[in-house]
């Protein structure tokens, strides 16, 4: 009795990816413990940038690729194992495969006459999978002569034509150009409604995304960073990667002082979110239209409309809120709104969008509401935490290397003690040769945070480490990593007391 319980409330999902992890040969991790649900008509994306796992994951669901751990349920049976022809899912690929030298109908009457369907069946089907895909009276075309957007509908027709329960697309529209992208991104959004089934879509295009999906699925190096609705993944990003990756967005370091208040570029603001703890670091996320932005000469001249901004009045919010000024340094018109990068006496850059015009020169006021403010947990604070171990000679050995550093941190160690190494992301000097490191490595990933660059810095061994510099570096820079002696910070690890702290 407790087992057929516990079928039925398998079966809620028709996809259920359990702490999958996929190894390749040379040891590496496209997929890391990945878990996903997804509910029968759904539609969901997998999105990310280039490398991250997407396709490894649709390729696992498909039963091209078997997981090397974890489990994949597909209505409550266990897959993981599954042939793909065995599984009621078809996919459709970034590169159509159709059949050139045949006509529209028989790339899509394919597979049924391989099963040796009847004729007339066959007939039926391929016409019925024709008309869904917007390709009636293309029949007898050759794929040859139609268009990209027009072979791609062919190829969705021919994945269709057996109504599997489930399908997976692979950026299937990533070879069509900007206009036809949409045009199919709307079709693709009726076919789901009209079909009624499952789809699950890989994309690295945040807008395609956004706009298709009843969930988003957002990943990075084989993990999920967050799973939500497009509004919440827009709104309320949990983590910097997610806010950087969908839409722009000003990311700052800040301080949460309590409950529904938070200190960034050195003033207080009220927000809404509770939780985070008295006087805790946390990341503050902005989008850029969320920046309410007036000429601050209109301010001084009170409620006296200005001839060129007569609606200063109903466009800045009234109330407590708590505003701070800059000036503007570029403005370039984004077709419906004006995008501008306006400077902080402080030092601090913020990415505004305005439908209003500001020259550069001109000095601003900003406010943002405390519902448009997103707080974030911040993962590491200031330092980076190293295992290290003291060496006989010594130096201290973390990262896979020996470091020098100060006598006065080997006070009370011995050869073969277990340390704790911090090293503030301000101290890691990189290198533009990488020989002038004790280690090199490459740039991982990029975050503005408005006054200064917060780095992941990948080590050739494959550690992270955080750096925060003002120095400009592309994704992918090789750099040398310089720590100095005196920046090697170390913590006995048995010790309860900290030298930082002390
Ligand atoms: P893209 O958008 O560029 O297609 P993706 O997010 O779909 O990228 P995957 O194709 O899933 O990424 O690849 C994830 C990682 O796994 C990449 O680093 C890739 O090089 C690696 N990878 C994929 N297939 C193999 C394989 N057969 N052998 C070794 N590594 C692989």
């Amino acid at each position: 009795m407790r087992r057929k319980l516990c079928k039925m409330a398998k079966s809620e999902y028709i996809i259920e990816v359990n702490h999958v992890s996929k190894q390749f040969e040379d040891g590496k991790f496209a997929l890391n413990d990945v878990s996903l649900q997804v509910k029968k008509g759904e539609f969901v994306t997998i999105l990310g940038p280039s490398g991250c796992g997407k396709t490894t994951l649709l390729r696992c669901i498909a039963g091209f690729q078997v997981a090397s751990s974890g489990d994949i349920l597909l209505k409550g049976e266990d897959v993981t194992k599954t042939p793909p022809y065995k599984r009621p899912v078809n996919t459709v690929f970034q590169k159509y495969a159709l059949f050139p030298h045949l006509n529209v109908f028989n790339n899509v009457a394919f597979g049924l006459k391989l099963k040796k369907e009847d004729p007339a069946t066959i007939k039926k089907k391929v016409r019925q999978a024709l008309k869904m895909a917007n390709l009636t009276g293309y029949e007898e075309r050759k794929v040859d002569t139609l268009s990209g957007g027009q072979q791609q509908r062919v190829a969705i027709a021919r994945a269709i034509v057996n109504k599997p329960e489930v399908l997976l697309l692979d950026e299937p529209l990533s070879a069509l150009d900007l206009k036809m992208r949409h045009d199919m991104q709307i079709e693709l959004k009726e076919l789901h409604e009209k079909l009624g089934i499952t789809f699950i879509y890989v994309t690295h295009d945040q807008e395609e995304a956004l706009t298709l999906s009843d969930r988003v699925v957002v990943m990075s190096e084989g993990r999920i960073q967050q799973i939500g609705t497009p509004t919440d993944i827009y709104n309320e990003p949990q983590n910097c990667f997610v806010a950087d990756f969908i839409g722009e967005s000003n990311i700052l370091s800040g301080t949460m002082i309590r409950d529904k208040r938070v200190k960034f570029i050195g003033q207080e603001f009220d927000c809404i979110d509770s939780g985070f703890g008295e006087n805790n670091p946390v990341d503050v996320v902005i989008r850029p239209e969320d920046i309410y932005v007036w000429r601050k000469e209109d301010e001084k001249r009170g409620r006296v409309p200005d001839q060129e901004d007569d609606d200063y009045e109903d466009r800045v919010p009234k109330g407590k809120f708590t505003k701070w000024y800059g000036e503007v340094q570029s403005c370039i018109f984004k077709g419906v709104h004006y995008e501008m990068r306006v400077l902080t006496a402080d030092g601090y850059e913020f990415l505004i969008q305005d439908y209003h015009e500001y020259l550069p020169g001109t000095e601003v006021g900003m406010l943002v509401r405390p519902e448009d403010i997103q707080i974030m947990r911040k993962e590491q604070h200031i330092y980076n935490y190293l295992d290290g171990e003291v060496q006989k000679n010594g130096k201290v050995r973390f990262l896979e290397a020996d470091w020098t550093v100060e006598e006065k941190q080997l006070e009370g160690l011995k050869p073969g003690d277990k340390v704790r190494v911090l090293v503030r992301f301000r101290d890691i000097d990189l290198q533009d040769y990488e020989e002038e490191g004790t280690l090199s490595g490459e740039v991982h990933f990029i975050l503005f945070k408005g006054n200064h660059y917060h780095l992941t810095i990948r080590t050739d061994e494959g550690y992270d480490l955080y750096v925060n510099t003002n120095d400009v570096w592309d994704d992918g820079d090789r750099v040398g990593i310089v720590i100095k002696p005196k920046d090697i910070l170390l913590d006995k690890v048995e010790s309860q007391k900290s030298k930082v702290e002390s």
